[in-house]
Protein backbone atom coordinates (compact mmCIF):
# COMPACT_ATOMS: atom_id res chain seq x y z
CA UNK A 1 0.00 0.00 0.00
CA UNK A 2 1.56 3.35 -1.04
CA UNK A 3 1.00 6.55 0.08
CA UNK A 4 -1.68 7.16 -3.26
CA UNK A 5 -3.19 3.94 -2.35
CA UNK A 6 -6.82 4.44 -2.52
CA UNK A 7 -8.50 2.67 0.26
CA UNK A 8 -11.79 0.91 1.11
CA UNK A 9 -11.48 0.14 4.73
CA UNK A 10 -11.28 2.32 7.94
CA UNK A 11 -15.05 3.01 8.60
CA UNK A 12 -14.91 6.77 9.72
CA UNK A 13 -11.29 7.67 8.51
CA UNK A 14 -12.08 8.61 4.79
CA UNK A 15 -12.20 12.67 3.79
CA UNK A 16 -15.74 12.86 2.96
CA UNK A 17 -16.35 16.48 3.59
CA UNK A 18 -14.32 19.75 2.59
CA UNK A 19 -12.48 20.99 5.50
CA UNK A 20 -12.87 24.13 4.30
CA UNK A 21 -16.68 24.47 3.04
CA UNK A 22 -17.95 20.88 4.52
CA UNK A 23 -19.26 19.92 0.70
CA UNK A 24 -19.53 16.25 0.26
CA UNK A 25 -16.56 15.04 -1.59
CA UNK A 26 -15.94 12.06 -4.09
CA UNK A 27 -12.20 11.29 -5.44
CA UNK A 28 -11.37 15.08 -6.92
CA UNK A 29 -8.32 16.13 -5.78
CA UNK A 30 -9.43 19.48 -5.66
CA UNK A 31 -13.06 20.77 -3.61
CA UNK A 32 -15.45 20.92 -6.61
CA UNK A 33 -17.74 23.89 -4.54
CA UNK A 34 -14.69 25.82 -3.04
CA UNK A 35 -11.52 24.54 -4.81
CA UNK A 36 -9.39 23.49 -1.91
CA UNK A 37 -6.43 21.63 -2.40
CA UNK A 38 -6.98 18.11 -0.84
CA UNK A 39 -4.15 16.34 -1.88
CA UNK A 40 -2.54 18.20 1.17
CA UNK A 41 -5.18 17.06 3.68
CA UNK A 42 -5.14 13.31 2.53
CA UNK A 43 -1.35 13.25 2.10
CA UNK A 44 -1.36 14.02 6.15
CA UNK A 45 -4.15 11.72 7.00
CA UNK A 46 -2.45 9.16 5.04
CA UNK A 47 0.67 9.48 6.69
CA UNK A 48 -0.46 10.17 10.24
CA UNK A 49 -2.08 6.63 9.78
CA UNK A 50 1.28 5.15 8.73
CA UNK A 51 3.18 6.73 11.92
CA UNK A 52 0.35 5.42 13.87
CA UNK A 53 0.86 2.05 12.11
CA UNK A 54 4.62 2.09 13.02
CA UNK A 55 4.31 3.07 16.38
CA UNK A 56 1.91 -0.04 16.79
CA UNK A 57 5.34 -2.02 15.36
CA UNK A 58 7.80 -0.41 17.54
CA UNK A 59 5.51 -0.97 20.86
CA UNK A 60 4.71 -4.63 19.73
CA UNK A 61 8.79 -4.85 19.58
CA UNK A 62 8.73 -3.64 23.27
CA UNK A 63 9.99 -0.08 21.91
CA UNK A 64 7.91 1.90 23.87
CA UNK A 65 9.63 5.15 23.54
CA UNK A 66 9.53 4.81 19.93
CA UNK A 67 6.55 4.20 19.76
CA UNK A 68 5.50 7.68 21.66
CA UNK A 69 7.55 9.40 19.07
CA UNK A 70 6.08 8.07 16.37
CA UNK A 71 2.31 8.65 17.60
CA UNK A 72 3.39 12.14 18.63
CA UNK A 73 5.38 12.82 15.38
CA UNK A 74 1.72 11.27 13.66
CA UNK A 75 -0.13 14.04 16.29
CA UNK A 76 1.22 16.85 14.53
CA UNK A 77 0.49 16.01 10.74
CA UNK A 78 -3.28 15.32 12.18
CA UNK A 79 -5.22 15.44 15.36
CA UNK A 80 -6.06 11.40 15.31
CA UNK A 81 -8.37 10.75 18.08
CA UNK A 82 -7.22 6.83 17.58
CA UNK A 83 -3.69 8.04 17.84
CA UNK A 84 -4.65 10.15 21.33
CA UNK A 85 -5.77 7.32 22.02
CA UNK A 86 -3.17 4.65 21.90
CA UNK A 87 -1.01 7.29 23.25
CA UNK A 88 -2.36 7.74 26.66
CA UNK A 89 -2.78 3.89 27.12
CA UNK A 90 1.14 3.76 25.76
CA UNK A 91 2.17 6.31 28.47
CA UNK A 92 -0.07 3.90 31.14
CA UNK A 93 1.21 1.23 30.39
ZN1 LIG B 1 -14.64 23.02 -0.31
Amino acid sequence: MGPGTRKAEGPGMSLERCPACRSRLADEPLCPRCGCDLTLVRRADSQSRRLLGQALQAWADGDKQQAQDLIQAGLQLKHEPLAAAVLQALKAA
